[in-house]
């Protein structure tokens, strides 16, 4: 078999981490099967460099925070890279460009647009051992770009699609994909399976053990994505087609997002297309808008409130003050401290009650509900942040997620 292995931050913590990850890549190639690896930077190593640009500039130029930020993730390629060589296994590091990755341009959240595989291939063909650098590609300028927080998932799995690999594994400090994140409810259980779509909804909805675009691309390429601890020999999570799971439950699993903002407009004109304006702006600096709530027109305006990524909230406030400028909306509001819990199970589609469930738990805990989005497989709910474990633990043992 083809696989491609990435370990995640914490797995190449440090260099007796390293080695740890070197000696489980022999191990898979001793049992025969040809292996690509895609690391991450060593955990913590982002978010240093990015203090570091910040040092100097409070808006760092996007171009030079990639060129910084790519060059953690080549350290770990390079030294896991030597370690092999030195376990005597033939391998080579490469960089996203030396992978083929062809990206946007839109720098610090570029999207890959092109693979070519034939380095990686030809590296393969020669017996070694392939080590790539996640998170990172290049531009058709061949100026370097990175994809996102957590993109390392996505250059895992983009370039096993592009190998046509027979599988991807995600190694990461979590045995698999649990019914919530396993810090804040420690009785969450490990699921054997989740489907393409579920994990897409929990991973766009807080879930942050594996980044959402890379589960869209799994779902479009059709790569078989597991989920496991590079730290023991458990199982692990397989992500998989809907029909290949023979149990659905209700709901599948309950998803924290505490990077939210709510952005409250208020005094908007009412008239055709202004909503069409606003949220078009945003779209063109690829700020997610979540949650929309529109209220009812009095006096030829309206409020439109909806939540954004906290990290966004800046570039968000300059648009709206382009729109206040204009008279179109009479003032603004923001607040920070807000979060999103979610529920997501495909099972939903055939269940009536799940929104009043989630309600009632909300309730039960006299944890105020500010907004509510609700689709096929989800309901989402906006709360203060300061309830944020509580309603997890919550919306688990409502819908006996630990059972
Ligand atoms: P890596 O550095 O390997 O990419 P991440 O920190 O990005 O790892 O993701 C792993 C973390 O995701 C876990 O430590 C866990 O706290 C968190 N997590 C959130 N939701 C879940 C979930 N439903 N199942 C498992 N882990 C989750
Ligand atoms: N190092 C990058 C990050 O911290 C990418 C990754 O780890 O997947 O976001
Ligand atoms: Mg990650």
């Amino acid at each position: 078999m083809l696989i491609v292995q990435k370990f995640g931050g914490t797995s190449v913590g440090d260099l007796e981490r390293i080695q740890n990850v070197a000696n489980r890549v022999q191990k898979t190639v001793n049992e025969g099967h040809q292996v690509v690896v895609v690391v991450s930077a060593m955990s913590g190593e982002t978010n240093k460099l990015i203090s570091y640009a910040e040092h100097f500039s409070a808006t760092p130029s996007s171009a030079e925070v990639d060129m910084l930020l790519s060059s953690g993730e080549r350290v770990t390629a390079a030294l896991l890279s030597i370690a092999l060589n030195e376990m005597g296994h033939p391998s080579v590091a490469m960089t996203g460009r030396q992978a083929g990755i062809v990206t946007t341009s839109r720098h610090t959240k570029a999207r890959i647009e092109n693979i070519d595989p034939s380095s990686m291939q030809k590296g393969i063909d020669a017996g070694k051992i392939v080590v790539v650098a996640g998170f990172q590609g290049v531009n058709e300028e061949g100026i370097v770009t990175t994809l996102g927080r957590g993109g390392s998932d996505l250059s895992a799995v983009a370039i096993a699609g592009a190998l046509k690999a027979d599988l991807c594994e995600i190694y990461t400090d979590v045995d698999g994909i649990y019914t919530t994140d396993p810090r804040i409810e420690p009785k969450a259980k490990k699921l054997e399976r989740i489907s393409y779509e579920e994990m897409l909804e929990l991973a766009s909805l807080g879930a942050k053990v594996l980044q959402n675009r890379s589960v869209e691309m799994a779902k479009k390429l059709n790569v078989n994505l597991v989920t496991r601890s590079s730290f023991s020999e458990a199982e692990g999570t397989l992500i998989t087609k809907e029909e290949n799971i023979m149990e659905q439950p209700v709901v599948s699993g309950v998803a924290l997002d505490r990077n939210q903002a709510r952005v409250s407009l208020v005094g908007v004109t009412d008239r055709p297309g202004i909503a069409a304006e606003i949220f078009n702006a945003l779209a063109a600096e690829e700020i997610n808008v979540d949650v929309i709530l529109q209220t009812v027109a009095h006096d030829a305006t309206t409020n439109i409130d909806f939540t954004i990524p906290t990290n966004e909230l800046e570039s968000a406030k300059s648009i709206v003050k382009g729109f206040v400028q204009k008279g179109e909306i009479k003032s603004s509001d923001y607040n920070e401290s807000i979060a999103k819990v979610s529920i997501v199970g495909v099972g939903m589609k055939s269940h009536a009650g799940v929104a009043a469930k989630a309600f009632s738990a909300m309730a039960t805990e006299n944890i105020n509900i500010r907004m509510i989005s609700t689709s096929e497989i989800k309901v989402s709910m906006v709360i203060e942040d300061k309830y944020s474990e509580l309603a997890v633990r919550a919306l688990h043992s409502a819908f006996e997620l630990d059972k």
